[in-house]
């Protein structure tokens, strides 16, 4: 039956042939293998907008109670993968894509996790100064003009310092976009809004000051198309974030004791 599922999905069949490998199930991890079989078909080709069926006919279909199918539904909608609609015609469809979800739901898990400043940092060091290499490469005219926008927002952070750190965040959230590489700039949005909840307000002036020089270096080397060059600002520009966040604990609120 499986050797069958899989040649099915293999062959480019469309949505109805998928939803047709789902068999019924037996056993108290119901939920859980109903929730198996429908993300093995989703990943194996399904696309937005495919239609799944109503949560009765799934039911049926899995030979699970209406509860234990609610309860998988409930998981597939937390995951995005699913749009649920309820009432006549309702039913279950395949979710279009959400980028602002995504961002969401994999900063919230970050914080979940408990990822403190140094690990959010070690991982801006690897993923940030190659999205500014692809950013170099290519970058539209439209987001170069935001940047250089954005860039004029921060020249002085004296005169307004918490917009002066929302106009360096965005800065680094229009490279992340300009790198036109999607996972890269979820993971780099999501890492990004953990490390903001981490700072100190108070405390950022005295990483602000560099900040608007390194800014405009990067700027003129995606300018340029210089892609190694900005890639290496970059790795400085992060590195130098992260010395300041291990040397000077003002810097990361302390954390609620537990
Ligand atoms: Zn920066």
């Amino acid at each position: 039956v499986a050797r069958q599922a899989r040649q099915q999905r293999n062959d480019g069949s469309d949505s109805a042939a998928r939803t047709d490998a789902f068999s019924p199930i037996n056993g108290s991890r119901a939920s859980e293998l109903v929730l198996e079989q429908i993300r093995d078909a989703f990943f194996t080709g399904m696309k937005p907008g495919d239609w799944l069926g109503t949560e009765t006919e799934l039911a049926r279909r899995f030979g699970v109670s209406r509860l234990t199918m609610r309860d998988a539904v409930r998981t597939l909608e937390a995951y995005g993968m699913v749009d649920v609609k309820v009432g006549a015609g309702g039913g279950l469809r395949i979710a279009q894509a959400d980028s602002k979800h995504f961002v969401e739901a994999l900063a919230v898990q970050i914080h979940l996790l408990g990822v403190g400043p140094s690990e959010l940092t070690e991982a801006l060091e690897v993923i940030e100064p190659r999205a500014t290499r692809l950013a170099a490469e290519r970058r539209t005219d439209e987001q170069l003009e935001r940047l250089r926008k954005c860039l004029e927002l921060h020249t002085d952070p004296a005169e307004n310092p918490v917009g002066f750190h929302d106009a360096a965040a965005q800065f680094h959230a229009i490279i992340a976009e300009a790198s036109g590489n999607q996972p890269l700039y979820v993971a780099l949005r999501a890492v990004r809004i953990n490390e903001v909840h981490l700072l100190d307000p108070d405390a950022l002036s005295t990483v602000n000051e560099p900040v608007f020089r390194i800014h405009e270096r990067i700027f003129r080397a995606i300018e340029r198309k210089s892609a190694a060059e900005a890639e290496r600002l970059m790795a400085s520009h992060i590195s130098r974030l992260s010395k300041s966040l291990a040397s000077d604990g003002r810097i990361t609120k302390r954390r609620p004791s537990a």
